[in-house]
């Protein structure tokens, strides 16, 4: 057989593409999609295997489930940074996926033994992956193509599927197999996602080389490559210290994060005004965000735990358990609603009663403040400590909403606020938000589980749905301060809706 030979696209071939999305947006899908499998199915199992197998206290198992979530999530700041200096996007998934290979396989050699080294591996590993990905669908797209949103809102399906099968599945192999093959799974799932972007990355014309070629020499090039490569190696014992004592997390938290905004600042003045202030609108979404995922974080740490021994086993009249609800009603909720979201947003338009992009940040905070009210409401339909699985199943119905009223659009707002210069990192400024979320939703539900290994079903439910009311009122007060703050903060973003 003899192949065809394939033109490379130019970036106008690309952009101007017919239709509603570009094909290279479903390879992109595609490879998100099987990297979100391997992720969430290993994210539910974390904080299980800690307390069943590391044998972890829940509050301790809690925090180092929220370090472990808050460094994958800063590396992809890490990661983000580097693509955007060095080696490119298409080079940083590359890597970041292999890293997320080994990392798996680590685990499932011998998940007890080798925990925290594998953990570290898939941290580095995916902080490289994630944010670069996410970046590239971005420049897809023309700077004022409308069709952006409903591109992200597409990749954003991509990764839920990914997380619905890998959230469910994992738990599942792991319940009824054993972890070594539940972690062997998720390796699976990633090296599919790694094989589908280097078979279908020459589809992507000129997106995504190393923002050195032509620059500086070949050579020159590989070096600083292979700098990154073994920085990025020499990085993993310094993240398992860190992982295995969660006071260095602390420490480590409380520098990244002025790090990172100093050095955008350093930035902010080589731009011009207009740029500034679509920064600094940036950034305020930014900051806003830390507050959702910390909130919203709650399912991988306090939730599991939650699932695992306050809920009966009942979802419409079908028996489940608990954590694979837990860990895919999101997923299975973002996959429905998303299309019906894309669909009442042009209606509204149409009508024009289209809520902006500040006021749908504001809504996710609203519903997600509804949600957790429902998480709290749980303990009124308790019999014994048990409550009811349909009832929380509702809870994750409604904080999907709040998602999608809010991280699709994150996504797609880091490509239009920053100059293409800046779009890997602030495509990281906004994981590493997460990362602040994710460090503060471990302090939070450790926070929530007051209640002794040894109390009784009931104390424990009292003390979780106690913390869910408070994040409720939390919830509500973010929203409508967003709301308040929307006319100056839509001045900010100039012509960015
Ligand atoms: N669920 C989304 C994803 O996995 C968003 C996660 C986040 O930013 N915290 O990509």
């Amino acid at each position: 057989m003899t192949a065809t030979p394939t033109k490379e696209q130019t970036l106008d071939e690309i952009q101007d593409f017919q239709g509603k999305y570009p094909k290279q947006l479903w390879y992109l899908f595609l490879s998100e999609m099987w990297e979100r499998f391997a992720f969430y199915g290993m994210r539910g199992m974390l904080t299980i295997f800690m307390v069943e197998r590391l044998l972890l206290s829940e509050k301790d198992a809690n925090l180092k489930y929220g370090a472990i979530q808050a460094f994958i999530y800063t590396m992809a700041f890490v990661g983000g940074l580097f693509a955007d200096k060095i080696l490119g996007f298409r080079k940083s998934i590359f890597w970041g996926g292999l890293l997320m290979i080994a990392g798996s396989f680590t685990l499932a050699f011998s998940p007890e033994h080798l925990y925290y080294i594998g953990i570290s591996f898939t941290i580095v590993g995916t902080g490289f992956f994630k944010p670069n990905i996410s970046t590239m669908v971005g420049n897809l797209y023309k700077a004022n193509d409308p069709r952006r949103d409903a591109g992200f809102g597409l990749f954003y399906s991509g990764i839920n599927i990914g997380a619905l099968l890998g959230g469910y599945l994992c738990i599942n192999v792991a319940n009824h197999y054993s972890w070594n093959a539940a972690f062997s799974l998720a390796g699976i799932g990633m090296t599919l996602g790694l094989g589908i972007f280097i078979f279908t990355k020459k589809t992507l014309g000129p997106i995504g080389f190393s923002p050195l070629l032509n620059k500086v020499s070949d050579a020159k090039i590989k070096i600083y490559d292979i700098m990154v490569y073994a920085g990025s190696l020499l990085v993993i014992p310094f993240i398992l210290l860190l992982v295995t004592n969660t006071k260095y997390t602390d420490y480590f938290m409380y520098t990244v994060g002025p790090v990172a905004m100093f050095y955008i600042i350093y930035e902010l003045f080589k731009f011009n005004k207009i740029e500034q202030q679509k920064l600094v609108a940036a950034l305020i979404f930014i900051i806003f965000s830390v507050f959702f995922w910390a909130f919203f974080e709650q399912a991988g740490g306090s939730l599991s735990l939650f699932a695992r021994y306050n809920l009966n086993h009942k979802v419409l009249g079908l028996t489940m358990d608990p954590n694979e609800i837990n860990n895919s009603a999101n997923s299975l909720f973002v996959i429905a609603f998303s299309p019906l979201f894309g669909l009442l947003w042009l209606w509204m338009s149409k009508k024009k009663l289209e809520p902006n992009t500040v006021v749908k940040f504001g809504l996710g905070f609203l519903f997600l403040a509804i949600a957790f009210y429902v998480f709290y409401y749980t303990r009124f339909f308790a019999i014994n400590g048990m409550t009811s699985l349909n009832v929380f199943t509702l809870a994750y119905l409604v904080i999907t909403i709040g998602e999608l009223c809010l991280s699709p659009i994150g996504l797609s707002l880091m490509t239009k606020l920053a100059p293409q210069r800046l779009h890997g990192m602030m495509m990281g400024m906004w994981f590493l938000a997460s990362a602040y979320g994710q460090y503060a939703a471990g302090i939070l539900g450790a926070g929530m589980a007051t209640a002794d290994e040894k109390a009784s079903l009931t104390v424990k439910l009292i003390s979780y749905t106690d913390g869910y009311k408070q994040l409720a009122i939390y919830a509500l007060i973010a929203g409508v301060v967003l709301i308040v703050i929307s006319p100056l903060l839509r001045k900010l973003m100039h012509d960015v809706h």
